[in-house]
């Protein structure tokens, strides 16, 4: 069972020569020949390049050896990129690894494969993906949550050891809480973007979902840090974030926002975090009420921003640069109305329309400029919350995961599985879900995971780190399915 250990486990075995990269990836390919056929979260893997990679791998680096799964909107050289969409599936290959790609294979790591995902990462429950279904491990008949919900999947299963995800509104932290592993979104600026395929540009970032927060914060400092391929990169110099994870939680100001535990949370939820607050306060943390009063617009403000972006960010895939081309186009709009109508999904041509529209004239001041008024709003109030307190707590959603189908006809109630995931997003915080318990099995559902979310400052990583390994210590280490 290798591939159910963590990243610090692995490194031991593989340091000690007790096993070979190459054993480590067959154990990887096995278990995926096993399980992924029931619960679909890859959509493409490459042993045999994979396993001569192994042959090469340098041990002596941080994850030497270590196969990681990677949300199919990163480019990997040579490997087949659909971002779960129709208009790039079976016509486009990589030609360039990502920056945290080549990061990652300098470190030593092994990307192995892609994971799949809600189309162009819009979505909250990978249903939105047009490639496949993918299934929550824990229960098969609910989503594994989105958009990266193959990459949350894949390590709850245990059919990767560690997977990246891409976080423009809670993409990392609500599939992770969904599945009930370890999912960090970095601070806006700290992980470069070039190879990642834009939804978002002012809003994503690349991150880690894991076993544990060890896991985490060792991928973290393998992919961040300043890139002179992305402008939007910060220049920051890098701190040694595994020196975070030590010191625990005693003595950190933890505020609780009470706008995240008021209408619409689950109860189970509530209870269960609640709880761990108990615990967390029982072990030394400080406890304060803070208020973060635009979180309603939040929602709202991000639909406005996010399909702008997205607006303009998928005009590249016109039918002549990229991917899907229509047959016989009379002329050449008739080429880019034909291929986007054949290529895109229903989600994505919605929020095509809804940005061109909040951008268009006449409409641009009453939202576009609007949301971002309200969205330096919503930074003040986590500016503001910050002054009081080193970090904030609550829950990561506001339920479990649901069922197939349970959202699908109402998007409303899709995108606010994201209320409490979004925010950090539109502040550039960085924030983490962790597994905080279980809902109570009953006789047609098991026990379903329950995320607790941290959010910390712009670039706090390492406050961040420290209190989630705190947590971590006390709550416990994710349960595999
Ligand atoms: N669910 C949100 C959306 O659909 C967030 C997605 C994401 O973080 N990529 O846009």
């Amino acid at each position: 069972m290798l591939h159910t250990q963590p990243i610090s486990t692995l490194r031991r075995l593989l340091v000690s020569r007790e096993i070979s990269p190459a054993d480590l990836l067959r154990s990887v390919e096995s278990s995926i020949a096993a399980t992924d056929p029931a619960i679909g979260a890859y959509l493409h893997r490459d042993f045999p390049a994979a396993l001569a990679e192994a042959e090469k791998a340098d041990l002596t680096q941080p994850l030497g050896g270590i196969p990681i799964g990677i949300k199919d909107i990163i480019n990997v050289k040579d490997q087949p990129l659909t971002c779960g969409s129709k208009i790039l599936a079976g016509k486009f290959t990589s030609p360039y690894d990502a920056t945290v790609i080549t990061r990652l294979r300098a470190a030593g790591a092994i990307p192995f494969g892609k994971l799949n995902m809600d189309e162009f990462a819009m979505g909250s429950s990978t249903e939105n993906s047009a490639l496949q279904i993918t299934r929550n491990p824990v229960d098969p008949s609910r989503v594994p949550g989105g958009s990266s919900g193959g990459s949350a999947a894949a390590v709850a299963a245990g059919t990767a050891v560690a997977t990246l995800g891409t976080d423009t509104g809670g993409s990392i932290r609500q599939p992770a809480s969904f599945c009930g592993i370890v999912g960090l979104k970095p601070s806006y600026g700290r992980v470069s973007r070039f190879g990642c395929t834009a939804y978002a540009s002012s809003l994503e970032q690349i991150g880690p979902m894991t076993r544990n927060v060890t896991d985490a914060a060792l991928i973290l400092q393998a992919i961040a840090g300043p890139d002179p391929a992305d402008s939007t990169c910060r220049r920051e110099p890098l701190p040694d974030f595994s020196k975070a994870l030590s010191g625990g939680i005693k003595g950190l100001r933890l505020g609780l926002p009470e706008e995240y535990f008021g209408a619409g949370i689950d109860p189970e939820v509530r209870a269960a975090v609640e709880k761990a607050v108990r615990k967390l306060e029982q072990e030394g943390a400080e406890i304060h009420p803070v208020t973060l009063p635009h979180t309603s617009s939040a929602v709202a403000t991000y639909y406005i921003i996010a399909t702008a972006e997205a607006s303009a960010n998928l005009a590249r895939f016109d039918g002549i640069r990229y991917g899907h081309r229509c047959e016989n186009p009379e002329n050449l709009l008739d080429l880019y109305n034909r291929s986007r109508a054949e290529g895109f999904g229903p989600e994505v041509k919605r929020r095509i329309i809804l940005g061109t529209y909040v951008l268009s004239s006449g409409y641009y001041d009453a939202y576009y400029r609007k949301a971002w008024k309200v969205r330096y709003l919503i930074r003040q109030d986590f500016t503001r919350a910050f002054e009081k307190v080193d970090l904030i707590l609550g829950p990561t959603c506001p339920t479990p995961a649901f069922k197939f189908g349970a959202h699908t006809s109402d998007p409303l109630q899709m995108y606010l599985a994201d209320i409490y995931t979004i925010a950090a997003n539109l502040a550039g915080l960085c924030g983490i879900s962790l597994p905080c318990g279980r809902t109570a099995a009953t006789p047609d559902t098991p026990a379903l995971p329950i995320g607790l979310q941290l959010l910390a400052p712009p670039l706090a990583e390492p406050t961040l780190l420290r209190a989630a390994w705190g947590v971590e210590q006390i709550l416990g280490e994710v349960d595999l399915v």
